[in-house]
């Protein structure tokens, strides 16, 4: 095989890490063209240069000047500013990792659909804004979206071979985040530091704390819906505290093809990685007899009701998804800066969709100019909920 030309956008987070890890043990199969980063620039010029990159790019155009130092003498070009990630997705490349976390990740996805190759998508967040614009541009430059969410992946992978018109229903698990066994009246007062320390999976501080409240499992129910094309009504969620399956589809025979793995995000990106080959993943191979069982409960709409915004969400469809995400990471900036507590997060969610529901704003097309309009609406209200009832 050829090697695979790659740009990493997010290069140094966890999904970022995370695939610098399996390019690095498979050093002749891939080429890097592009990694980008945000603050941590150390780790961003110290990857660039080990893997030889064409290009970094800071997203943070004052830190330009130090990622330059940190490149000098590399051959490695420097670059800064939300411009200069347009221009790394511009750079041709056959194989695209979005790993930018928040709704910043949805542009330099965009323009790298344009080269008609490969987008691995890790940030849910351009699904859930702009989910049909997304399909739509990689529809007109023939380019595939693999998914990188470990549900999705799942979910991609019980679906290889199988006609979409047999799936009765697509089942969602999660893992309950750190607060599945909290007293309900005790949540509200949970810490950042609480809701920032999963029980099984470890990612990003943002997306952790989604995990908490399941603002996490709540977008990935938007994703399937966007991604797959599946109805809302079909689409479930489940408690299954292990975080060993990560999905099941089931079948209008009655199968469910449950995809089972450990929790290790480096099967999803591997998997996207290596696409549409199988490659050997430095995994742990999980030892059934040792695991014993699988464990499921329902999940409670009173302790996470992040999942009825969802469904919400799902129904409404349009511009509901960028306003639920907008108002979601305004909420989540707030919980993370102290001004309000963890419950008070959904609270402001809601107000943010009810404000806004049924009115023109959310049925308008989803055109990027909308999703621009509709993000910067959302936000503003949620500010304005967040500074009347925050602490
Ligand atoms: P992270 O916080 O660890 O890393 C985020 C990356 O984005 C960093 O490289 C950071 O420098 C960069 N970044 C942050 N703000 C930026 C901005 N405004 N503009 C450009 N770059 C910016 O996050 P993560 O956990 O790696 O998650 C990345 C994405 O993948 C998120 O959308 C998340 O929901 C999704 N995801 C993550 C996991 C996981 O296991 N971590 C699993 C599934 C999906
Ligand atoms: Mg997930």
């Amino acid at each position: 095989m050829s090697t695979r030309r790659v740009t990493i956008f997010g290069a140094t987070g966890s999904i970022g890490q995370n695939t610098i890890d399996l390019i690095r043990r498979a050093p002749t199969d891939f080429t890097v063209v592009a990694l980008t980063g945000a603050r941590n620039i150390s780790q961003l010029a110290k990857d660039a240069r080990e893997l030889g990159a064409e290009l970094a790019v800071t997203a943070e155009p004052e830190l330009l000047s130090e990622l330059r130092a940190a490149l000098a003498g590399s051959g490695v070009e420097a670059a800064a500013g939300s411009e200069a990630l347009i221009d790394a997705a511009a750079r041709p490349a056959d194989w695209f990792m979005s790993a930018i976390v928040g709704a910043a990740g949805l542009y330099p996805g965009l323009e790298a659909l344009k080269h008609g190759t490969t987008l691995a998508l890790a940030n849910k967040e351009s699904l859930v804004t702009a989910g049909p614009l997304l399909l739509e541009t990689a529809r007109r430059y023939g380019a595939q979206i693999l998914p990188v969410d470990s549900e999705h992946s799942a979910v991609f992978q019980a679906l290889v071979g199988e006609d979409l018109s047999a799936v009765e229903r697509v089942i969602i698990t999660a893992s309950g985040g750190a607060f599945r066994d909290w007293p309900l009246e005790t949540i509200a007062s949970a810490t950042v530091a609480q809701a920032a320390n999963h029980p099984n999976w470890n990612m990003g501080t943002r997306i952790t704390i989604d995990s908490a409240s399941m603002f996490n499992k709540a977008m990935e129910l938007i994703e399937t819906k966007e991604f797959f094309g599946i109805e809302s009504s079909a689409i479930e969620t489940i408690v299954h505290p292990e975080s060993l399956i990560h999905a099941l589809v089931g079948f209008n025979d009655g199968a469910l093809m449950a995809h089972v793995g450990p929790p290790d995000m480096r099967h999803a990106i591997g998997y996207a990685l290596n696409y549409p080959n199988r490659k050997e993943l430095p995994v742990e191979r999980l030892d059934l007899a040792k695991i014993g069982q699988f464990t499921f409960c329902e999940a409670c709409v009173i302790r996470y009701p992040a999942l009825a915004l969802a469904r919400s969400v799902m129904e409404q469809g349009g511009l509901a998804g960028a306003a639920f995400n907008a108002a979601k990471e305004q909420a989540l900036d707030g919980f993370i800066d102290g001004q309000i507590g963890f419950t008070d997060m959904a609270n402001t969610v809601e107000h943010v969709l009810d404000q806004l529901g049924g009115t023109a704003d959310l049925s308008e097309m989803i055109t990027l100019e909308n999703i621009v309009q509709t993000d910067q609406i959302a936000r503003r209200i949620a500010r304005d909920y967040i500074a009347q009832h925050g602490h």
